[in-house]
Formats: structure tokens, C-alpha cells, sequence
């Protein structure tokens, strides 16, 4: 076969795998259709790399690294699925944090031996393009590389969700991105590879330290938006690693995790009633007041018992139930769709509400109650609920607090002030299901325990559901 109808061949397959792509974003964009999604997207993966590897044939280099590549995949494969099978769906962010991270290093990685390739010769202009391309995808890499590092530590609790405030915060940010221009501009112009390689690595060393700074800077409730960003840039990384690989499939890979990613941070912003700029620019989440709300707030805890509970739900007509981040933890959800069933079979109107932030990932809420078998039909967003719930007689908060936290509309120097929150004290009652006072991921006090229609089911949320279960 010639080597033309074998690239013709290889574009071809290229060309599908990008449709399986773009099929498999559209699916993922409605719960009903995402695990379709899944498997356009596992397709195109599967053709991308076949048709990666074979297109190669005819070139030496890919041929006599079969057998590495072999024994790459396998250890990935087997490592990947291993994680995979093991993760719970409260480490999922984690996992997902860690994976960008591998994208970015690998951006990194290719950066650097693409620079170092001898059997590469460009002069003029392709040169310089091709150079401009090497920076760039070392920069975005790199900064990708340490940000997720952070945000998987500051997801899993290593490191403190709170921001670091240091005093010239603005400024270090401003003379690492003065520097990165110069020694570009020097990378590009140096004659030797010695001197452009010192460059080269100066400034991924500078933009390691602006990723670590960039997301320690990011505190509170604003981590959802970092998420999404890193997402975003693994996606630049990528396409730009295409660009200095003269991958097609790559740069179109890349382009669209990156767009999407972007898209995804603007609706997070909204959703949280931030400014994009603001949130990487960082300093929201903490030097405001995270600690005197606890002195302004009014009223007293009361508790009830999980029998209590059960009585109160025998007489309603209308449940909202607002799943947070602890039904998680509490792995709840099979029950709570058993209790949503229960109180269905009585005649009572059960609503799912979803904030866009709760739990540690975008979609997290979605997920658990698609697991557990909770029609799409009766799950709504916060905007369609919080015009409901001044005739809900019951809400049921189930290890959520951040994004149920009336602070956020009713004082300016709370560290979420702003953000929507699902206004559940409109209710006629409201019972919290948590195992303490504890605060949430914001670390913020939250007046709604403090409210005279709020009662705390205090206990592990699944625990309590069985028992309000066997009450009913
Ligand atoms: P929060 O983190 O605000 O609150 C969760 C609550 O669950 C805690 O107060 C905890 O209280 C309770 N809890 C934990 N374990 C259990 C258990 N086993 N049983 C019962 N309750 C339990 O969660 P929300 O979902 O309300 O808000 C999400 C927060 O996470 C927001 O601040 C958001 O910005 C942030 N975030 C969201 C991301 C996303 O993409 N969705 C990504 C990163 C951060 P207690 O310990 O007393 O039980």
C-alpha cells in the first residue's frame, strides 16, 4: 500500500473519530443519552489510537516502538481500569483532577522531546511557529500540570479549601507572566539548543509555580469553576501538543475538550453569580467573614428524631428532597429513591431540586440519582424549584448545607455572598439530615439551622433514612 492511501486512510479514520467525538459531548449533555454519550466516545478513543498506530507504519521510529507502546498501554489499561473499578463516586473529582494533571505533564513531556528531536528540521518561519507552538504547549501544560495536582489535594482534603492570600499576590502573578513573554521571546530567538533548552525549562518552572499559585489563591466555594478551567486547559494543552505533532485528531481532541470546558466554567460562574476573571484572579472564599457569622445568627437548633420525621412526612401532600455532597458520603441514594417511591405510592408529590455546585463535581447529584433509578422526570434545577417551594409543605436537605445557606443572599460579607442558593426556609418545614454543626466545603456557618421552621436529623444520612423508613 502506498504510503498516500495509507495517510488517505488514517484522515479518514481521523474524520470518524472526531463525529464519535462530537456525538459523544451532544449525549452527555442530557442524563437520558449519556451513557450513549460514553460509548461514541469509547469508540472514537478506540479508532484514534488504532488509526494512530497504523497510520505510522510506513515510518520507522512508531515501528520499532511497537513493543513499548504495547507494554504502555497495557500498564495504563490495567492501572486505569483497576482505579476505575475502585473509585467511589465521592472521589470521582479527585480522580478527575489527578487526570488532568496527567494531561498536562504529558504535554510537558512531548514539549520538551519534540524540542530535543534531531531528526526535526524547520527554518524561517516554520521554525519560529513550530518554536511559538513548543512554548506554548510546555506553558499550558506545565500551569495545568501543578493547578490539578493542587486542586486534588485541596478536593481530598490535603490541603485546606481555603485560599492563600499572600500580600502580592497581583504582582507575583504579573512578573511571572512578564517573564514567561521575555524568555519566550528569548526561546525563539536563541541559536543553540543549550540556550533555548535553559529557557525552555526556567519558565516551565515559573509556570509550575504560577499553577501552584494560581489555584491556592482560589478558596470557598469557587473550587467548581477551578474544576472546569483545568479541564478547560488540558484540552488547550492538548490541541497544542497536535500543533507541534501534526496531529489533526489531536487538535481537533483538544479544541473541543478545551471549548467545552470554557463553556462549562462560564455556566459554573453563572450559576454561582461570579466573574469569571475574578475567580482565577482569586481572593474570594475567605478574608471576608468566615468566622463572625456565627455571632449574628438569631434563633436556636432544634432537633427531631427520625421517628418525628416519620410522622411529619404522613400527613404532606408535597416533598422537595435537595441531595447534597454528604448523601455522597452517606451513600444514600438507593434508599432515598426507595423513600421517594414510598411516599409516591401515598399520593405525595416528591421533587428532586439540584443546585449546579452541589456535591465535588459538576453533574454529581445527576449521577448518584441516576444510579439510583430516580425518574429524570421529577428532578428539577434550582431556578424551576425556588419558585415552588412557598407551597412545598416539606423539604428534606440531605447532607447539603453550601448550596441551602441563606447567608449567601442576606449578608454581603459572607465569603459565598452572591451565590444562588435553593431557598428552601421558604417551606413550610425543613428537616436537615447532617451528622453535626459542622460547616460545609465554604467552611461557611449556615443561619438555616438557626431557623424557626428548621429541624436537624442529626446522623449518618443513610442511617436516618432507614430509620425515617421504617417509621413511615
Ligand atoms: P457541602 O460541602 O456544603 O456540605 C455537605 C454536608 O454534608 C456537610 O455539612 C456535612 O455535615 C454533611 N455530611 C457529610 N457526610 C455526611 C453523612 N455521611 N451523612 C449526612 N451528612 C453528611 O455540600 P453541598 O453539596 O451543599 O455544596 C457543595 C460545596 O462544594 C459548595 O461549596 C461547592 O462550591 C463546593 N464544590 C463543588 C464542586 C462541584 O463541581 N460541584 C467542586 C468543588 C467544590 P456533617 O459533617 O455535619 O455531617
Amino acid at each position: 500500500m502506498s504510503i498516500g492511501m495509507a495517510s488517505g486512510i488514517t484522515l479518514g479514520a481521523y474524520i470518524v473519530a472526531s463525529i464519535f467525538f462530537i456525538l459523544s459531548l451532544g449525549g452527555l449533555s442530557s442524563q437520558e443519552s449519556s451513557q450513549r454519550g460514553n460509548l461514541y466516545g469509547m469508540a472514537g478513543m478506540g479508532l484514534a489510537i488504532a488509526a494512530t498506530l497504523w497510520g505510522d507504519v510506513a515510518h520507522d521510529d512508531v515501528v520499532r516502538g511497537y513493543g513499548v507502546i504495547a507494554v504502555a498501554m497495557a500498564v495504563g489499561a490495567v492501572i486505569g481500569g483497576i482505579l476505575a473499578a475502585r473509585v467511589q463516586m465521592t472521589s470521582m473529582p479527585e480522580l478527575v483532577a489527578l487526570l488532568h494533571s496527567f494531561v498536562g505533564l504529558a504535554a510537558v513531556f512531548v514539549g520538551f522531546s519534540t524540542y530535543l528531536d534531531t531528526n526535526v528540521h524547520y527554518t524561517g518561519v516554520a521554525k519560529t511557529i513550530h518554536d511559538i507552538e513548543i512554548y506554548l504547549g510546555v506553558l499550558i501544560g506545565a500551569v495545568t500540570f501543578t493547578g490539578s495536582v493542587i486542586a486534588f489535594g485541596k478536593l481530598k482534603g490535603i490541603i485546606g479549601s481555603k485560599s492563600l492570600m499572600l500580600p502580592a499576590r497581583h504582582w507575583i502573578n504579573l512578573l511571572i507572566l512578564v517573564a514567561c513573554i521575555y524568555l519566550g521571546y528569548e526561546f525563539v530567538h536563541a541559536d543553540e539548543i543549550d540556550a533555548g533548552l535553559s529557557r525552555l525549562l526556567i519558565m516551565t518552572v515559573l509556570a509550575c509555580l504560577f499553577g501552584i499559585h494560581m489555584v491556592m489563591a482560589i478558596g470557598g466555594a469557587d473550587m467548581p469553576v477551578v474544576i472546569s478551567m483545568l479541564n478547560s486547559y488540558s484540552g488547550w494543552a492538548a490541541a497544542v501538543t497536535g500543533f507541534m505533532l501534526s496531529n489533526d485528531l489531536l487538535i481537533v481532541t483538544g479544541a473541543l475538550v478545551g471549548s467545552s470546558g470554557a463553556i462549562l466554567s462560564y455556566i459554573m460562574c453563572r450559576a454561582m453569580n461570579r466573574a469569571f476573571l475574578s475567580v482565577i484572579i482569586g481572593g474570594f472564599g475567605t478574608t471576608r467573614s468566615s468566622g463572625s457569622g456565627a455571632q449574628e445568627i438569631q434563633g436556636e437548633v432544634v432537633a427531631i428524631n427520625a421517628h418525628e420525621t416519620g410522622e411529619l412526612l404522613s400527613n404532606i401532600d408535597s416533598l422537595v428532597i435537595v441531595p447534597g455532597y454528604g448523601m455522597a458520603v452517606a451513600h444514600a441514594q438507593h434508599l432515598v429513591s426507595e423513600l421517594t417511591k414510598k411516599l409516591e405510592g401515598r399520593g405525595v408529590k416528591v421533587s428532586f431540586a439540584i443546585h449546579p455546585v452541589a456535591g465535588r463535581m459538576p453533574g454529581h447529584m445527576n449521577v448518584l440519582l441516576a444510579e439510583a433509578k430516580v425518574p429524570y422526570d421529577i428532578v428539577f434545577e434550582m431556578d424551576q424549584i425556588n419558585k415552588q417551594l412557598a407551597n412545598t409543605n416539606v423539604v428534606l436537605v440531605i447532607g447539603a448545607n453550601d448550596i441551602v445557606n441563606p447567608s449567601a443572599m442576606e449578608s454581603p460579607d459572607s465569603p459565598i455572598a452572591g451565590m444562588p442558593v435553593i431557598e428552601v426556609w421558604n417551606a413550610h418545614h425543613v428537616v436537615v439530615l447532617k451528622r453535626s454543626m459542622a460547616s460545609g466545603y465554604a467552611g461557611v456557618e449556615n443561619p438555616l439551622f438557626y431557623k424557626e421552621n428548621t429541624r436537624m436529623l442529626f446522623g449518618d444520612a443513610k442511617e436516618s433514612i432507614e430509620q425515617v423508613l421504617g417509621a413511615l
